[in-house]
């Protein structure tokens, strides 16, 4: 029987392959590193060409461990999001670099529109903000800068497109130019009321819209990949951007469910169910699922400062030699001795916002030692995330459940203390490689081995730990109203 499910994994840094059972459980896996261009200070590009070539490697990898392309039900594709490839669909060759999310290069026409008052219109309509993370002003940019990708336009050839973009062109031999609602609803040029590319939103960026891939489903029966690539034709049956690949693989499909990723920084997203979400706090409003036409959508915030600030203290100060020795130190102690950090290194993100905080370390004294300060810097992520709680619970999505993963979910001391200081359950699943296996289960239900993705979601998610709030009200308030004096001096 054909059931295993091939999701391809195209990461900042790398690009895999993962074969899962129809189960959830993983069975193979490939992944080849990525290289990152950096050809000025604030730009950060991709080779659209490396990124294809070892995604079809790294496919070709997997597909004879799960005994032959026709043992593939399946695939499912999730990526890195709003990093923006430009090609020419007719030789179906890159016509640049690709620009990656993190690329600040489009700053000066953010500000430009901002000044021009546009903010509040293009928040109302896409959920997002002037910022050159999104993908829309990198479209712009490459139309202005690159002579071929203007020619292209010119003679009608584009082709726009965000990762999973390109690898479905190249996956189904230039046969499909789409692009999922999740990963579309990142380009400030897709309205979230009906999930399609708005006109009078390409005409304020500058870009085409025949340029622009159709918009189509998360999950459901999208392309088919052309047969001389994998031994056969096999169906592409989810799409999604990462962190929304993230929020299905922790099963968070009802309103009111919430994962938080703990990696470098960390990437907090809410289900919304059907509403569409309106952020008053500079939350983000977003597609998380489409299936059948019909939508979810998600409120995302996220902190700068998560994991580094770990790093932080291993590297700069040397207080630890690995990350995971900051659990056995916060347990030592009964408390952090009235230290508090503020980990505002790189400013202060949402729901704060301010680019020119600074950190702060507060309530030192001749008692403050490594354990305090290890202590205080796991304590520091409660409180971010309990200040984006705050946040969310104001644009009307107060959470359930906490669901955790990413490198730093794995210490148990921080994942107690987020219960406690959030005052909500906090669970972590046992395979940590949550978006992988959100794309696993969109490609499964789109497949049709599972009725929908409410039922694929609960048949591959595996074994749970569970961390109840334990804290007392007295000890939380104390803790808060140190933080938010500390806050005040960053
Ligand atoms: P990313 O995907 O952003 O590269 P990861 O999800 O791999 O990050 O998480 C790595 C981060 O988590 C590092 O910054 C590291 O300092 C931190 N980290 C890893 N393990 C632990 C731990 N047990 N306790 C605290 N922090 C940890």
């Amino acid at each position: 029987m054909s059931d295993y499910i091939l999701v391809l994994d195209e990461g900042t840094t790398s690009t895999r392959a993962m074969l899962f059972a129809s189960d959830g459980v993983l069975v193979a896996s490939h992944q080849e590193p990525l290289t990152q261009h950096y050809p000025q200070s604030g730009w950060v590009e991709h080779d659209p060409a490396e990124i294809w070539e070892k995604t079809l490697r790294c496919a070709e990898n997997v597909v004879p461990k799960a005994g032959g392309a026709a043992m593939i039900a399946c695939i499912g594709i999730t990526n890195q999001r709003e990093t923006v490839v430009a090609w020419d669909r007719t030789t179906g060759e890159p016509l640049a670099n690709a620009i990656v999310w993190q690329d600040r290069r489009t700053e000066p026409f953010c500000a430009a529109l901002r000044e021009a008052g546009h903010e509040a219109g293009v928040q109302e309509r896409t959920g997002l903000l002037l910022d050159p993370y999104f993908s829309g002003t990198k479209m712009r940019w490459l139309l202005d800068n690159v002579p071929p990708v203007k020619a292209a336009a010119d003679a009608g050839t584009l082709a726009f497109g965000t990762v999973e973009s390109w690898l479905v062109f190249k996956l189904t031999g230039g046969a499909a130019h789409i692009t999922d609602a999740s990963n579309a609803s990142r380009t400030l040029l897709m309205g979230l009321e009906d999930a399609q590319f708005n006109e009078e939103l390409c005409e304020l960026l500058g870009v085409p819209l025949a340029a622009l891939p159709g918009v189509v489903d998360t999950c459901g029966p999208l392309a088919m990949t052309d047969p001389s690539l994998l031994g056969r034709a096999i169906p592409i049956t989810g799409l999604a951007g990462d962190q929304q690949a993230a929020t299905v693989g922790q099963a968070c499909l009802a309103p009111g469910q919430t994962k938080a990723t703990y990696g470098t920084g960390a990437f907090v997203l809410t289900c919304q169910g059907s509403r569409i979400p309106r952020s008053t706090n500079r939350l983000l409003g977003t597609v998380l699922t489409q299936c059948d036409g019909v939508r979810t959508y998600a409120i995302e915030g996220s902190v700068f400062v998560a994991g580094s600030l770990v790093q932080w203290l291993r590297d700069s100060l040397g207080i630890v030699e690995v990350a995971s020795q900051t659990e056995a130190l916060a347990r030592s102690i009964p408390d952090s001795g009235g230290v508090v950090i503020v980990p505002a290194l790189a400013g202060l993100g949402a729901p704060h916002w301010n680019a020119e905080a600074r950190g702060v370390i507060a309530g030192l004294s001749f008692a403050s030692g490594k354990a305090e300060l290890a202590r205080a810097a796991l304590e520091a992520m409660a409180h971010q995330t309990h200040d984006l709680a705050a946040a969310f619970t104001a644009d009307g999505a107060p959470w359930k459940t906490l669901r955790i993963d990413g490198g730093m979910a794995a210490n148990d001391w921080m994942a107690q203390d987020l219960a406690d200081v959030l005052g909500v359950t906090v669970e972590r699943p046992g395979f940590v490689e949550t978006t992988a296996l959100g794309a696993a289960m969109l490609a499964a239900a789109g497949a049709g081995l599972y009725p929908d993705l409410g039922s694929a979601a609960q048949a591959m998610r595996g074994r749970l730990s569970k961390f109840e709030p334990a804290m007392g009200d007295d000890v939380r308030d104390a803790r808060l109203a140190a933080w938010r004096k500390a806050l005040a001096a960053a």
